[in-house]
């Protein structure tokens, strides 16, 4: 740990990682194969160690949202599939096959222009397409039978591309009620007979989120994508009151004191705005983190650190890069440990807390925490990889 420029780490537990794609993988069919969905730097936990490692634990392929993500992941010598979920601009469409790297797509016109731009290139692989079917998600994908045939025609039709899956994705499958993710379903078999009956194969057939993979294990068809439960966190508390799989948190945010005063003699203000009046006496310690590692401003007097297995609030606003706690009349000293996210002996700070108190979800508290923290990769409690800004760090 000694190697840190800062003493602010995240640790990502592998076991854990392991023991919930086994968990989801006993949950669904045997023939099911699992896409690890490693997109905005595997959900916060650092994209290259937790995509080896899940290919490692039984996923097959992986995911990411925009191209340069795939990118990253082949640059570090990740050979598996890697399909983009997001729009690819045609701009960028040598890259994906000068990278193998596999496109959702949805528009003939799209298929037909990627078509000839790989046409022009001295490439010689197919670029791989799966067609995303918008069946209620309203973001991208085909909305029309008729649309989806000139798409399968122009793409079938195309010697440069390939036709490697078709899929759809839910909006409220995290929810108790199952209307909208049944009527989904529905329209998305809808559209693969359509296909069927005028004598295409269908290529691997893919919808499930964690939520849908938990809530509809017989939606699983021939492949999920497993996100937010891979990292051990439930994408809603009603599927986590399902009681289905069992999910361990794989992520804890760690520092360590920067510096610990005893406040004797005044100034006693603490942070910008001076919202913080420390008593004569009061012990605060400096806690190297701040809004631009993705710790909110928001939790600026409200949230808390565990130290020594109790919780300390914060004291004053959050900054960009430190703030402060309050460690009242304890004491504490320069170097000892903190834990913002995550398990201290028998205490925890569950990200869910932190959602909760933010409005929001664990997904974005994860997803937000900066490539400026390093990451720590355990196995059985040793690391075992280290990811860092500075990439030789
Ligand atoms: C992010 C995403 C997923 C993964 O969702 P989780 O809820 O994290 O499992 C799956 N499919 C698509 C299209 C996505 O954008």
């Amino acid at each position: 740990m000694n190697q840190l420029f800062r003493e602010t780490w995240i640790e990502v537990n592998l076991d854990a990682i392991k023991k919930n794609i086994q968990s989801i993988r006993r949950h669904i069919p045997k023939q099911t194969k699992i896409m690890a969905v490693v997109k905005a730097n595997a959900y916060g936990h650092g994209s290259v160690g937790v995509a080896r490692h899940a290919l490692e634990y039984g996923a097959t392929s992986l995911a990411v949202a925009i191209l340069e993500e795939g990118i990253v992941l082949r640059k570090a010598g990740i050979v598996a599939p890697i399909l983009v979920l997001g729009f690819t601009p045609l701009s960028r469409v040598k890259e994906a096959i000068a990278w193998n790297i596999e496109l959702s797509a949805f528009q003939a016109d799209w298929i037909k222009k990627a078509d000839k731009i790989i046409k022009s290139t001295a490439f010689t692989n197919r670029l791989n397409i799966h067609i995303n079917i918008d069946t209620g998600m309203g973001r991208l994908g085909v909305r029309t039978k008729s649309a989806l045939l000139s798409v399968v025609t122009a793409l079938t039709s195309s010697s440069s591309l390939a036709w490697t899956g078709i899929f759809t994705h839910f909006s409220t499958a995290d929810e108790p009620d199952h209307t909208l993710t049944k009527a989904q379903h529905e329209l998305f078999v809808q559209y693969l007979r359509y296909l069927k009956e005028r004598g295409f194969e269908l290529p691997t057939v893919h919808m499930c989120n964690t939520a849908a993979t938990i809530a509809f294990p017989e939606y699983s068809a021939d492949m999920i994508r497993l996100g937010i439960g891979m990292y051990g966190l439930y994408p809603s508390a009603y599927i986590r009151q399902l009681n289905r799989v069992k999910l361990v948190p794989a992520l804890s945010l760690k520092s360590r004191f920067s510096y610990v005063k005893t406040m004797l003699t005044p100034p006693f203000t603490i942070s910008y705005g001076a919202t913080y009046i420390a008593k004569r006496g009061e012990v605060i310690g400096t806690v190297p983190i701040g809004y631009a590692d993705g710790y909110s401003r928001a939790l600026s007097n409200r949230g808390f650190v565990l130290y020594q297995g109790r919780r300390l609030p914060i004291a004053g606003r959050v900054t960009m890069d430190q703030m402060m706690v309050s460690l009242g009349e304890g004491s504490g000293k320069q170097g000892d440990e903190v834990v913002i996210y995550g398990k201290q002996g028998n205490r925890e700070i569950p990200v869910d807390e932190i959602a909760e108190m933010l409005g929001t979800i664990n997904y974005e508290v994860v997803a937000t925490l900066s490539n400026r923290i390093p990451r720590l990769f355990l196995e059985k409690g040793v690391v075992v990889e280290i990811s860092h800004l500075l990439p030789e760090g």
